[in-house]
């Protein structure tokens, strides 16, 4: 298996009035081709400012002040924005958690289609109609050559998140960013969505990066989940060891505060008080104010995220600080 993207120390900083907020704070990861990874986290926890970098989409004040993001080996902080968007919507592409805010609200869903493929892939304007509607056939939008026709506010959000994933997929791009890509939708649309990724990603061969808060969702897509907390991340694993055996208290809290359709508590076990702002992060293990097992160490030194040497699996946590090390 050979890495397609490997995000190495990234570090994203936002510059405001009231000072320097690192939201990514040396982010290190990858991910493997053909494969799954699923960032997890709590809104807040910079998951989602690490995709945009990921995509070279942050804004002023944010910016990139360190790191590097490898995809094919390139580094993609060093390109041009014309190199770049070259990449983007072609080699990488994302789609949203509500698709009304990225599609055009003026355009008819085939005019946005095409362009796409017209920008990025030497086609007739026919050949592209006939790839724009092949492409709504494939993501299972019933009358397909109806719905080329017709704008965004006449379809359903469980059928824009489909027209959403047939733009990003139309490109055959090699990794696909979804961020929170069930999250507005309800339920039984939420289990179509997720089927439907699987059903692609196994077709197009593509590579995708979930970020998320909704563990749930892991367990259906993911292969590797990276838990990010505060701008860090403070446990990557295999999807199999993290929901059997979760190492990293918050991790832990996580997991115990998703529902479970076998469960017959009603209540949740959430985890006690909010991520803290990045402006404004505590002293030590930034975790330590809402762990239940915080030590004297963990209130004044910060843990490194260690490897475990048997299985290859991360976690940054006092607790584990020996055991890693053996
Ligand atoms: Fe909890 Fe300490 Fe581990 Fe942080 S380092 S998660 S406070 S036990």
């Amino acid at each position: 298996m050979s890495t397609l993207l490997e995000v190495n120390d990234l570090k994203t900083y936002f510059y405001t009035t009231s000072g320097i907020v690192p939201s990514v704070d040396g982010v290190s990861f990858s991910l493997e081709s053909g494969q799954t990874t699923a960032l997890v986290g709590e809104s807040g926890c910079g998951k989602s400012v690490t995709s945009f970098s990921i995509m070279q989409l942050v804004n002023a004040p944010g910016k990139i002040v360190g790191g590097e993001i490898l995809f094919k080996g390139k580094d993609l902080t060093e390109l041009s924005d014309r190199e770049m968007r070259k990449i983007r919507g072609n080699e990488i592409s994302m789609i949203f958690q509500e698709p009304l805010t990225s599609l055009n609200p003026i355009l008819k869903i085939g005019d946005q289609l095409d362009e796409i493929l017209l920008l990025h892939q030497t086609l007739s304007k026919k050949e592209a109609k006939n790839k724009s509607v092949e492409m709504l056939k494939k993501v299972g939008i019933p009358r397909a050559e109806h719905v080329y026709d017709m704008h965004p506010h006449e379809l359903s959000g469980g059928m824009r998140q489909r027209v959403m994933i047939a733009m990003a997929l139309s490109c055959n791009p090699s990794l696909l960013i979804a961020d929170e890509p069930t999250t507005a939708l309800d339920v039984t649309i939420q289990a179509q969505i997720l089927r439907l990724m699987k059903n692609l990603k196994k077709e197009f061969e593509t590579s995708i990066l979930l970020i998320t808060h909704d563990l749930g969702v892991v367990a259906e897509l993911a292969d590797k989940v990276i838990v990010m907390y505060a701008g860090q991340v403070v446990e990557e694993a295999d999807v199999m060891s993290l929901y059997a055996e979760p190492k990293h208290p918050y991790t832990q809290g996580l997991i115990q505060s998703t529902p479970k359709i076998d469960s017959e508590v009603d209540t949740l076990n959430s985890i006690q008080g909010n991520v803290p702002t990045p402006s404004n992060k505590p002293s030590g293990c930034y975790f330590h104010p809402r762990c239940p097992f915080a030590m004297d160490i963990c209130k004044s030194q910060m843990p490194e995220l260690k490897t475990n040497e048997q299985n290859g699996n991360k976690v940054r946590c006092w607790l584990h600080e020996s055991h890693q090390e053996g």
